[in-house]
C-alpha cells in the first residue's frame, strides 16, 4: 500500500456497491436527510450485471385480481420458499419507483398511448440512477473498492475500509449503518459485466457473522456466442448443431431449464456446438437490434449474421448473480443478523421473492430495485437513531488475505481460480450434482481457502485482487456445503443422488462460517417441531 496517509470519511449511511441496488439505497437514504457516501469497485454506470444488462422488471399494474395472479404463478415456481407479501412489496415498490426516473431516463411509449417503464437499457438506467443519486446529495467514490467492514466493540458494523485504485491509498469510511449491495459473485465465468462480481460482500458480511441463505441455488447460466457473454433474449427460438451439421437433441428453455441446460452442457463437453437462429420469429428479427443492441455488436464484429449463419455457443456461469442465495435478511428493512448492517441486491438472498428457482428475467431487478430502496430508507432511519460514534475505537474484521493465520506471502491466486469454478460453475459440478462429487470439491476448495487464509497477504492493488479471490473461494465453499446438507432435488438444486423434492426439507437452509462451514435450516422440519 502507498505511504500516503489514509483517506478518513465519515457518513450517516455507508453504501458499498455501484449498481443499481447501490444507486437506490443511496437514493432513498439521502432522500431521508442521510449524509451518504456510496463506494464502487468501478465507475458507477458502467460496472456491475446491471450496466451492461436490460434489466427487465417484474412490472404489473394495480389491477383487481392481476397482482395476486401474477404472485401465485411465480409463487408456484418458488418451491415453498418465496414469501407472498415480499412478492407483492417488490411488485408494489417498482411500480411505484421507476416513473421517479422520468426526469433522468428516456423511457419510451408503450404503442399504447402510455409509457414503457419495465424494460431499461442498461447503460441509461445506471446513467440515469448516478445522475439521481448526485442530485439527491449522495458523494459516490468510484474506484474505491471496499476490502473489509469496521466493528464497534459491541460487535456492530461502524463502516469500512478499502483502497482507492486511482489515488492509490488506503481510505477508511465511519458509519452509522452499512448497506452492502455488492452484487452476486459469477466465479470470473466471463458473464458480461460479472468481472467486479466476486462476492466481495458476503465475504465481508461473513466476517462480522452474517448468515447467508439459499447458496445452494446458484445453478444459473446464460447461452451467448461463444467469443463474448451477451444476453440470451435470441437464444429460445434456437436450434443447434454439431460441427458436422448433426442436429442435437437439446429441449427448448420453455420446457424445463434442467433439460435444457444439461442437453447443452453434454454437447459442449462432447464438442462445439452450434447455434442456428434461422427459423426466429420474424418479430424478434425486426426487434432485436431495439432491444438489445448489445446483442448484436459481436456479431457484427465478426461479420456474422446472426439469423442466418451458424455460430459457436457456449453457456457463461452465472452464480448467485442470477442464483438466488446471498445474504440473509432478517427483517422489513432488509437487515441482517448484524446490528447496523443491511444488505440488498444481488448480494442478499432472493429467495424470499423467488424461492428456489432463479428470479431472472423480472424479479431480480425488482427485488434490487425494491431491496435497494428499503435498505437505503431503513439504514438512514437507524443513522439518524444511533447516531455515527465516530469518535469511539473501531476493529478492523477482515480476515483472510488481509491478516494471514501463518507466514505471509502471496499466494499465487491462479492456481486456485479453476478449483473454485470447476466446484461452482462446472457442469458436472452443478447440474449432475451428488455427494461423492461435492464432498471431492469442498476439500479441494477448502485446500485453495487454506492458502489464502494461512499465508495470504498483499498490499495495495494486489490486496483487492487477493481478497476478490478469497472472496469467490469463501463463496464456493458456502455452495458445496449447502449443496450438500440439501439432501434433495429443489428447483436450481439437481442432486442426481436424490432425485425428489423432500417435503421435509421444505425450508431455507442457512451457512455460515470461514475456517468452519456450518449448515442448518432456517426453520426445521415439522417433525422436529413436533418432537
Ligand atoms: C446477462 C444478464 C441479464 C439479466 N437480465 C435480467 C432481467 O431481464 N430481469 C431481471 O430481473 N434481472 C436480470 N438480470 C439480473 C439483474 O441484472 C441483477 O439482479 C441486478 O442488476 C443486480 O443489481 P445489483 O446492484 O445487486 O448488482 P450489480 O449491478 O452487479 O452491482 C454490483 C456493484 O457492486 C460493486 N462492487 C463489487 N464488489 C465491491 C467492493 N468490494 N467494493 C465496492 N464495490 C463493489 C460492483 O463494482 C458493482 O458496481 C440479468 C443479469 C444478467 C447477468
Amino acid at each position: 500500500m502507498s505511504e500516503a496517509a489514509p483517506i478518513t470519511r465519515s457518513a450517516d449511511v455507508l453504501i458499498i456497491g455501484g449498481g443499481m441496488a447501490a444507486c437506490w439505497a443511496a437514493i432513498m437514504a439521502a432522500q431521508a436527510g442521510a449524509d451518504v457516501l456510496l463506494v464502487d469497485k468501478g465507475f458507477v454506470g458502467t460496472s456491475g450485471v446491471t450496466a451492461t444488462g436490460g434489466p427487465n422488471h417484474w412490472w404489473v399494474a394495480p389491477e383487481p385480481g392481476r397482482r395476486e395472479a401474477a404472485i401465485e404463478e411465480r409463487y408456484a415456481r418458488s418451491f415453498g420458499l418465496a414469501e407472498r407479501d415480499w412478492m407483492a412489496r417488490i411488485i408494489d415498490e417498482t411500480w411505484r419507483a421507476l416513473p421517479q426516473l422520468a426526469g433522468y431516463y428516456p423511457f419510451a411509449g408503450d404503442g399504447k398511448g402510455g409509457t414503457f417503464y419495465s424494460g431499461v437499457r442498461g447503460p441509461e438506467y445506471m446513467r440515469a440512477l448516478r445522475r439521481f443519486a448526485q442530485y439527491a446529495g449522495v458523494t459516490i467514490l468510484d474506484h474505491h473498492p471496499a476490502l473489509e467492514l469496521l466493528l464497534h466493540a459491541d460487535g456492530s458494523v461502524a463502516g469500512a475500509a478499502g483502497y482507492a485504485r486511482l489515488k492509490q491509498q488506503a481510505w477508511t469510511v465511519r458509519a452509522g449503518a452499512v448497506v452492502i449491495a455488492t452484487g452476486g459473485c459469477a466465479f470470473r465465468s466471463g458473464l458480461i459485466g460479472s468481472h467486479g462480481n466476486s462476492g466481495d460482500g458476503l465475504l465481508m458480511a461473513a466476517e462480522v457473522g452474517a448468515v447467508l441463505s439459499g447458496m445452494e441455488f446458484s445453478v444459473s447460466y446464460s447461452l451467448s456466442p461463444a467469443w463474448n457473454s451477451t444476453r440470451t433474449l435470441p437464444y429460445f427460438a434456437a436450434r443447434f448443431f454439431d460441427t458436422e451439421g448433426r442436429e442435437l437433441d437439446v429441449p427448448p428453455p420453455m420446457s424445463g431449464e434442467a433439460a435444457h441446460l444439461r442437453a447443452l452442457a453434454r454437447a459442449l463437453e462432447a464438442g462445439p456446438v452450434l447455434a442456428d437462429l434461422s427459423d426466429a420469429p420474424d418479430a424478434l428479427k425486426q426487434g432485436l437490434r431495439r432491444i438489445q443492441p448489445a446483442s448484436l455488436a459481436p456479431f457484427e464484429h465478426k461479420r456474422i449474421d446472426l439469423f442466418r449463419d451458424r455460430f459457436p455457443v457456449r453457456l457463461f456461469g452465472e452464480g448467485t448473480v442470477r442464483g438466488t442465495g446471498g445474504v440473509q435478511i432478517v427483517g422489513d428493512g432488509c437487515e441482517t443478523s448484524v446490528a447496523n448492517l443491511y444488505a440488498a441486491g444481488d448480494s442478499a438472498t432472493r429467495e424470499l421473492v423467488a424461492g428456489a428457482t432463479s428470479g431472472g428475467g423480472a424479479q431480480n431487478a425488482a427485488w434490487a430495485l425494491t431491496s435497494g430502496r428499503i435498505a437505503g430508507a431503513a439504514a438512514a432511519a437507524h443513522a439518524r437513531r444511533t447516531g455515527r460514534r465516530g469518535d469511539t475505537p473501531v476493529l478492523a474484521a477482515g480476515t483472510v488475505g488481509l491478516r494471514p493465520a501463518s507466514t505471509a506471502r502471496l499466494p499465487d491466486v491462479r492456481e486456485g481460480l479453476p478449483i473454485i469454478q470447476a466446484a461452482t460453475i462446472g457442469y458436472d459440478a452443478a447440474l449432475w450434482r451428488s455427494a461423492g462429487k461435492l464432498e471431492r470439491h469442498r476439500d479441494a476448495v477448502e485446500a485453495v481457502w487454506r492458502t489464502i487464509a494461512d499465508h495470504g497477504r498483499a498490499e495495495g492493488l494486489a490486496a483487492v485482487a487477493l481478497r476478490e479471490h478469497a472472496a469467490m473461494a469463501a463463496c464456493a465453499g458456502w455452495i458445496v456445503a449447502a449443496a450438500l446438507a440439501r439432501d434433495e432435488s429443489r428447483g436450481m438444486h439437481m442432486r442426481i443422488d436424490r432425485p425428489g423434492t423432500d417435503p421435509a426439507q421444505q425450508s431455507r437452509l442457512l451457512v455460515a462460517g470461514l475456517d468452519h462451514v456450518w449448515t442448518r435450516p432456517e426453520r426445521p422440519a415439522a417433525q422436529e417441531i413436533a418432537a
